[in-house]
């Protein structure tokens, strides 16, 4: 099944605009292959708000959004997960506000501190001052917050919904303009698999990623996104079947329509799908389950 993936042909950066009953958002200028037009820092309700992901540090950014915002209060701050394009504007907004900051925890809580970085790297300054959990509502000015946990991108990774709206802001959990880096070992697939089921369990009408456009067919989109991950599952097997293989030398054939220059993050892809295949004894390897090291299938 194809991704019918959702294009925004362009963005006015620095500029905080209506793109939902109560939600605003504006576009930081930190477009890259990674993080597309930019950041997209959300602003929830009127008058006293909630911002979601304040973005990277950068001092414009931050000035455009309080410009935006003029007499209006934040009142909270809601982090998705600790990436630098999402988190570290928090120490730029702390200056001027004393808003809250609320998050799943700090990068890497609960399991790693490390991993391979490919995308915009780690923020590990970050602390939230309110830890939230999955299932939890945060009370803001006149409407509530519910938190969505979704491992898989990174071990605390957050969605946050307005249920009467029924929109989800699924950070980077998933975006309409391309597949979601996952990358061991803050990035776990087995994780971002059911994160990815959880969602076809919810009734959100609209998902608005940091990154890019609103996606309005949540179900049909996020089922594409496992098809996806399990016709590259199915590759590995293929690759495997012709004999024992490493990561490297199947990504070109795995990936032959993507530049070679992203093959070094599909290579941490394919690691994660095999470490997933690995834990379920489909495949197995002599000693350290490494990127270097070489896969065979199970008996
Ligand atoms: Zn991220």
């Amino acid at each position: 099944m194809a991704i019918a993936y959702k294009h925004e042909a362009s963005v006015e950066h620095g500029a905080l605009i209506e793109v939902a009953p109560n939600v605003r958002r504006i576009v930081a200028r930190n477009a890259s292959p990674f993080t597309y037009h930019g950041t997209g820092t959300y602003v929830l309700g009127r008058g006293k708000v909630a911002v979601i992901d304040p973005g990277p540090l950068d001092q414009a950014h931050v000035d455009a959004l309080l410009r935006g915002l003029g007499e209006e209060q934040i009142t909270h701050v809601l982090i998705t997960h600790t990436h630098n394009d999402h988190s570290p504007a928090t120490r730029l907004l702390k200056e001027r506000c004393d808003a809250p900051t609320y998050g799943f925890g700090a990068h890497g809580e609960g399991r790693y501190g490390g991993g391979a970085e490919i995308e915009e790297g780690a923020d590990r300054e970050f602390k939230p001052d309110i830890k939230v959990n999955d299932g939890e509502l945060i009370a803001c000015w006149g409407f509530d917050v519910e938190c969505v946990y979704t491992p898989g991108h990174a071990l605390n990774h957050m969605c946050f919904a307005l249920p009467e709206q029924k929109i989800l802001f699924s950070g980077d959990h998933v975006m309409g303009w391309s597949t979601t880096v996952v990358s061991p070992p803050d990035g776990d697939m087995g994780d971002y698999l059911k994160s990815l089921a959880r969602l076809l369990d919810r009734d959100d009408a609209k998902l608005l990623p940091t990154h890019g456009t609103a996606i309005d067919d949540p179900k049909g989109f996020v089922q594409s996104l496992i098809e996806h991950r399990k016709g590259r599952e199915q590759q590995v097997l293929a690759e495997l079947k012709q004999g024992p293989s490493t990561i490297a030398s199947m990504v070109p054939r795995m990936y032959k329509d993507v530049p070679s220059w992203l093959h070094p993050a599909a290579e941490r892809s394919v690691y994660a799908h095999v470490l997933h295949m690995l834990e379920r004894g489909v495949l197995h390897c002599d000693g350290e389950p490494l990127l270097s090291t070489t896969y065979r299938l199970a008996l």
